[in-house]
């Protein structure tokens, strides 16, 4: 608190893994002398630059850009680039931590990093996000490489961005390499990298309810957020034979009691990629409930997925999931459910997975683009997607392992905390004090 004082999401963030790790790491004091947590905690380097870029009409804006590269112990700093307003070094710092014990769980050779900026896409003219890309990769540019540091998308940051960020790395080091994911598949990108987040949190669903013989087919399913990874997660729901019955975006929700079907998906992929509306214009277009301001949780449903932003799930939207009867939550955002909604899955002992285990998959996907553009060579949608349900699985067996407890329950936060961390800790112990 006093080292990072505000810094309320970060401090939450290494709190939860702190907590589950205290057992752990009294048993296995080779870690509490060599002070790997506090090392840990401390990102190997954060950078903050200036992004002056110029709109439509001519004016002048300065954006905040940030990269934070926390770990490298295991491989190259990997994670998302962020696009949003609401973001600061905070949210930044939480987001890096999470990563480098996400990156570990996959199995994958990649360290931990996490960036972005203040700059907001929406209303925005594709040539407006393309000067604001070229600006802030100016200056990215002289940090990351495809041996340094790889970034990909998170909020904000799609497709598009991720075209006109690439096409000024190129243009600057004149070299053509996977310095990032999430490319166009015509030009180094893999197949099912956008629908990996996704699917994988579903994935990761099933294999938890597989526990208790039971599977998503007639699920009812409640899931916030309408973009990259809520879409790809109704998709996969329907593939499995559940009902989604809700979407959302920042201004609202939408609730569909027939359930949100593949037509229905088509119209959203197109409302929110194609030409970026509002999700209320689905409750408009099919005639369903519309609440203002409001987020998914007091529909009644079998599984949450919350799939928008952090802190998403207050305590009391807890309560009333449970009430309703909800007995899965998987995440696929980072960290949605408050500290308070945690514990409260946690005591009540749901299928609860963390988002560092149950999201995995499209940072795990974005590592399978790494492996490809090395080979130079592309595998079919079937090979990743087998892979990726693969990982996915292992992911699962992994925390069931460490988060087993004494009355057979499993604690997936725990056993995702502990199952990330050894892999890191380990190569932090071989590497020495650096
Ligand atoms: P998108 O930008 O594609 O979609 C984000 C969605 O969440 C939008 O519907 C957006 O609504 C909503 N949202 C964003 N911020 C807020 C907010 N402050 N309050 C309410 N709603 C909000 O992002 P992604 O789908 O890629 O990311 C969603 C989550 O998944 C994030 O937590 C991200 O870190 C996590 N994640 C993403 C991965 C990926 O591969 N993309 C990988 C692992 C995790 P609106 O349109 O109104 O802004």
């Amino acid at each position: 608190e006093a080292k990072n004082p505000g810094e309320k999401e970060f401090q939450q963030a290494v709190l939860e893994v702190v907590e589950t790790l205290s057992g752990f790491l009294i048993k296995n004091p080779r870690y509490i002398q060599a002070k790997i947590l506090e090392r840990m905690v401390e990102p190997e380097r954060v950078i903050m630059f200036r992004v002056p870029w110029t709109d439509d009409k001519g004016n002048v804006h300065i954006n905040r850009g940030y990269r934070v590269e926390m770990n490298s112990a295991i491989g190259p700093y990997k994670g998302g680039l962020r696009f949003h307003p609401t973001v600061n070094l905070n949210i930044f710092k939480f987001l890096a931590f999470e990563q480098v014990l996400k990156n570990s769980l996959t199995s994958l050779p990649m360290g931990g990093g996490k960036g972005g900026s203040d700059f907001d896409p929406k209303g925005k003219s594709d040539n407006e996000v393309m000067r604001f890309c070229q600006s802030f990769m100016t200056e990215l540019s002289r940090h990351i490489g495809p041996y340094t540091d790889i970034p990909a998308g998170d909020i904000g940051v799609g497709g598009r961005e991720v075209g006109f960020l690439f096409g000024q790395y190129k243009r600057l080091r004149n070299e053509f390499t996977g310095v990032l994911t999430g490319k166009g598949v015509g030009w180094g990108g893999s197949l099912i990298r956008p629908e990996a987040t996704g699917y994988g949190t579903v994935y990761f669903a099933q294999e938890m309810l597989k526990t208790r013989d039971d599977s998503m087919e007639g699920k009812t399913v409640t899931i916030s957020g309408s973009g990259n990874v809520a879409q790809f997660a109704v998709e996969k729901v329907l593939d499995l034979g559940g009902k989604p019955v809700s979407l959302s975006d920042s201004s609202g929700t939408i609730y569909d009691p027939d359930g949100i079907d593949r037509e229905k998906l088509e119209y959203v992929k197109l409302l929110k990629n194609g030409y970026r509306g509002r999700i209320s214009e689905y409750a408009e277009k099919y005639d369903v409930e519309y609440y203002e301001n409001k987020r998914p949780w007091h529909i009644k449903c079998d599984v949450a997925l919350p799939c928008a932003t952090q802190n998403e799930i207050s305590g009391e939207e807890a309560d009333t999931l449970l009430k309703n009867g909800c007995f899965v939550v998987a995440e696929g955002a980072n960290m949605p459910s408050t500290y308070e909604a945690e514990h409260k899955f946690l005591n009540a002992q749901i299928l609860y997975a963390p988002g560092k285990a149950a999201n995995a998959g499209g940072v795990a996907v974005s590592g399978l683009e790494m492996t490809q553009n090395s080979m130079r060579l592309s595998w079919t949608r079937e090979e990743v997607d087998e892979k990726l349900k693969t990982i996915m699985k292992d992911i699962h067996s992994m925390c069931a392992k460490h988060g087993k407890e004494k009355d057979g329950n499993v604690n997936y936060v725990k056993g995702a905390n502990i199952a990330g961390f050894v892999k890191v800790a380990n190569a932090m112990i071989s590497q020495g004090l650096v």
